[in-house]
């Protein structure tokens, strides 16, 4: 059923606990944790605790948690103090794009200058 925890999702098992992750940020709906693998000074990934395998299926299936998502990623911002120099939210959907884990997330990018287009 869409939103239930998938057993071999990654991210279902950090929601669940299952694998360590560096929490920054938890809501009712939401996680946030540090991007084990960090591409700018502030790299912090916010994902629903339902799975839906991507951003438009989310925002699709649980239009509510989508904007859950998106308010965090800007909580996150500010938390993490590159709201004012500015940050991005990256949503890499299909693999074509670099889509790697199929749980929803958001990339929160911050802390250095930000090329465009990305690469
Ligand atoms: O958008 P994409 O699917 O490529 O993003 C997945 C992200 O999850 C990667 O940036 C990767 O470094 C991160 N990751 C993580 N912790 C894991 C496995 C992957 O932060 N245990």
């Amino acid at each position: 059923m869409a939103g239930e925890p998938q057993s071999d999702c990654l991210f279902c098992k950090i929601v669940a606990g299952e694998v360590p992750a560096t929490i920054v940020r938890e809501t009712e709906t939401t996680v946030a944790f540090r991007d084990i693998n960090p591409q700018a000074p502030t790299h912090v990934l916010v994902i629903p605790r339902a799975h839906y395998p991507d951003a438009a299926s989310l925002a699709a299936g649980a239009p509510d948690i989508a904007a859950d998502v998106l308010r965090e990623a800007g909580q996150v911002a500010e938390q993490e103090k590159v709201d004012e120099s500015g940050y991005r939210i990256v949503l890499n959907t299909g693999s074509g794009a670099g889509q790697t884990v199929f749980h929803a997330h958001a990339h929160v990018l911050g802390g250095r200058g930000l090329n465009w287009p990305p690469g």
